[in-house]
């Protein structure tokens, strides 16, 4: 029997007609046609007045950390349980990630730790809405408003989650959402910039377009164009924008999907408790995108030795995340506020079931009775 992936990309059927329109316009580099109707319809989503297109989601992050004006020494605070791109992001403009713990029932920031951890030198939170469950965003809004820093989610696993009816990327100053083929809707890899202030927007314009204001010029608001800023190369192509365009018709189908497994498996495992396995705690605020579906074992041990079962029946399990504190880079250009003891302890403990778009009931089934069956 075939293995059950950990992932697979989905794809709708429309990727290739809206690839031959976008070779047929003429038009393959960035700021076309397909890149507009995508800015138009993920700011429509979010309820941002503006959102662009990014290589990335971590090009998203860099563009992010040049709008909050992070500087050499600056710190950022963010959880230590992310993604390496939340810190790559920072570091790269001499920023200091600060790591805070997160919550043991959401694995997000902890809000409560984080008020401590802010110093002079604090520009920004970076928030990450762990699994496409939104963290504590009215507590984190108000501790960023009292601080006078920015707040930014890394909203990479949520698209098309809510928090209290609002959407995620457009729940703090900036949003950054990832299209990468692992993410729920891709584009292969990609990623948009979500702006909820209008005061932003034009300089974020020239910061992809390299630095300068060829936007304008396009525009023909200037006569020519020129370098007036820091930038880089963060524009799509036109190819990777239908494709995304074909997805983003398709999102509320994908998004429901996914959540429908994300429900098959939590109702076929309610009862794993007694088995020492706990399930995902979901707020009755937040609703999520059915992005990860995890597990959390007793101890290490427990955990991987589920991971060696689940993998010897063929079900694709993995674990998530090295926590970035205790990594190599982390430790060199980050730091610690507090002990991290609850992301120390989930980093040992969690694992991750496949899923994916278009799962049948019997791929479903297949790992459930592998769940079930795990002697932890
Ligand atoms: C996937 C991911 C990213 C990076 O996304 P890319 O589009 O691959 O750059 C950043 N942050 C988090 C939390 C992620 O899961």
């Amino acid at each position: 029997m075939k293995n059950v992936p950990f992932n697979n990309p989905p794809v709708t059927g429309e990727e290739l007609r809206l690839l031959e329109a976008a070779i047929a316009d003429g038009h393959l580099c960035g700021a076309g046609r397909f890149s507009g109707e995508c800015e138009d319809w993920i700011a429509g989503a979010v309820g941002a007045p503006r959102a662009f297109l990014a290589q990335s989601c971590t090009a998203a992050l860099e563009m992010a950390v040049l709008l909050a004006g992070i500087e050499p020494g600056d710190e950022v605070i963010m959880p230590s349980f992310t993604f390496v791109s939340t810190a790559n992001a920072v570091v790269l403009s001499g920023g200091v990630p600060v790591f805070v713990d997160i919550r043991p029932d959401t694995m997000n920031l902890d809000e409560g730790q984080v008020e401590a951890a802010i110093t002079p030198r604090t520009k920004a939170i970076f928030v990450v809405h762990y699994g496409g469950v939104c963290a504590e965003m009215d507590a984190l809004s108000e501790i960023a408003r009292r601080h006078g820093v920015m707040l930014v989610e890394d909203a990479a696993h949520a698209f098309g989650a809510t928090y209290r009816g609002r959407p995620a990327g457009g729940l703090a100053d900036l949003g950054c959402f990832s299209f990468h083929a692992t993410k729920n809707i891709i584009s292969g890899e990609g990623g948009a910039l979500t702006i909820m202030s209008d005061d932003l927007v034009e300089r974020a314009e020239i910061i992809r377009e390299k630095g300068t204001n060829r936007s304008r010029f396009l525009r023909g608001q200037v006569d020519k164009y020129t370098w007036v800023d820091k930038g880089s190369s963060y524009l799509p192509s036109e190819l990777t924008a239908a494709f995304l365009r074909a997805q983003l018709e398709r999102a509320g189908d994908i998004n429901a999907d996914r959540v429908a497994t994300w429900n098959a498996y939590n109702a076929a495992l309610d009862g794993v408790e007694k088995n020492g396995l706990r399930r995902p705690v979901v707020p009755d605020y937040c609703e999520h995108n059915g992005h990860l579906y995890y597990l959390l074992a007793p101890d290490r041990d427990r955990r991987d030795a589920a991971l060696a079962e689940l993998q010897g029946k063929g079900v694709i399990a993995l674990f998530h995340y090295v926590p970035l504190h205790s990594s190599p880079a982390g430790q060199r250009f980050g730091r610690m506020h507090g002990n991290l003891a609850v992301t120390d302890d989930v980093a040992g403990r969690l694992l991750r079931l496949p899923l994916w778009y278009g799962m049948d009931d019997a791929v479903r089934a297949r790992v459930i009775d592998a769940v079930l069956a795990l002697d932890v």
